[in-house]
């Protein structure tokens, strides 16, 4: 249920409304709006609440939520979430672009990736250190190796790094490293990861699953939010179809339904979605004209020889060329390029 109070409504009034919602053994949720307060209530609501609240001085209307996910909704939360990472922030006019291999492998390999996408205008190193593999056979990651040298790579270039944390147990080693923990598409509904990335206070991505529609989505990103982690973003990576030409469908609507449905910032990772180096640039133009606050690119220094997606890798000439074809799509749509770190950046607090 939403109750929106008055734009002049008193701290009093909203106090009471407040207590009213607590005396129940349900709780609020207070957002502020451009106008209004809103304060959303959690749990089991009955209709004569509704009634009751709607009578209170200073509430101007109040309304039931139909949606399962409450503080993942817009309804809820009507300005849009804004994460501060590094000197960068997502999911305000900033478009950042993260990029980097799908896994890192050696540091020679790190190092010369963050320096090209850090020249080329990338904000956000990504690497995996922890891979999930569909086949237990196929590189799996360095582990906390893999982690060292991402924090290697954000000292020396003073890029913010991301990556995927996949077990519960896990969660606060990679926390101790990571600037932004990944959640990965085959994790989307490991309620128990999503439970203790919520505990922590550090940013959290989470990618759509294989096959999930966005409400089952929307309800793994309240998992999160409901243990009181709001740093949160998705990403749309690409959802299984029938079609075979490319790895998945890049669900390009997904991503204005999400702003529509939601507050959190939406980041398009092209490179899973299509699995073709050759279809990445294409499709990450498509996402940011379509309003996305990101993206996520793999950049390899030599894709025919990368340990893990290779084919979807960008070199770093083509990564450059992306980088030069996005600035009129983003110019178009309004909004600017995150700028580049200019110094190098100590570990997180
Ligand atoms: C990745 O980002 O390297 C990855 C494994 O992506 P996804 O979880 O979307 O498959
Ligand atoms: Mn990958």
């Amino acid at each position: 249920m939403i109750v929106v109070m008055k734009s002049d409504c008193k701290q009093a009034e909203i106090a009471e409304v407040v207590k009213r919602i607590s005396k129940l053994g349900l709780r609020e949720h207070i957002s502020q709006g451009a106008e209004h307060t809103v304060i959303g209530v959690l749990g089991q609501v009955s209709p004569e609440l509704q009634d009751m609240l709607e009578l209170l001085p200073g509430v101007e209307q109040v309304f039931p939520v139909s949606k399962p996910y409450k503080l993942s909704s817009r309804e809820f939360h009507p300005l849009n979430t804004i994460i501060k990472v590094g000197e960068n922030t997502i999911g305000s006019n900033e478009v950042v672009v993260i990029a980097g291999p799908c896994a890192v492998e050696t540091e020679e390999q790190l190092m010369s990736t963050a320096q090209a996408v850090k020249a080329a205008g990338a904000t956000i190193l990504r690497g995996g250190a922890f891979k999930p593999s569909t086949s237990p056979y196929h590189f799996r990651g360095l582990g906390e190796p893999g982690l060292k040298l991402l924090a290697r790579a954000r000292q020396e270039t003073g890029l913010s790094i991301i990556t995927e944390v996949m077990t519960p147990q896990d969660v606060q080693l990679v926390a101790g490293y990571a600037d932004i923990l990944q959640i990965g598409a085959r994790n989307m509904q490991n309620f128990s990861l999503l439970d203790e990335v919520g505990k922590t206070k550090r940013p959290v991505m989470l990618k759509r699953g294989l096959s999930a529609t966005i409400q089952e989505w929307l309800l793994a990103a309240e998992y999160i939010l409901a243990q009181g982690n709001d740093q949160l973003m998705l990403c749309e990576r690409g959802i299984r179809t029938f079609e075979t030409y490319t790895r998945n469908t890049m669900d390009i609507s997904a991503i204005p339904v999400i702003k529509r449905l939601s507050h959190l910032p939406i980041i398009a990772d092209p490179s899973h979605a299509t699995g073709k180096w050759h279809l990445v640039a294409p499709v990450a133009l498509a996402a940011i004209a379509a309003g996305a606050d990101g993206l996520m690119i793999e950049v390899h220094p030599t894709p025919d020889s990368a340990l893990k997606d290779g084919a979807q890798s960008l070199n770093f000439e083509h990564f450059q060329q992306l980088m030069s074809q996005l600035m009129p799509v983003i110019t178009a749509v309004g909004r600017k390029l995150a700028t580049s770190p200019l110094k190098a950046k100590p570990q997180p607090g």
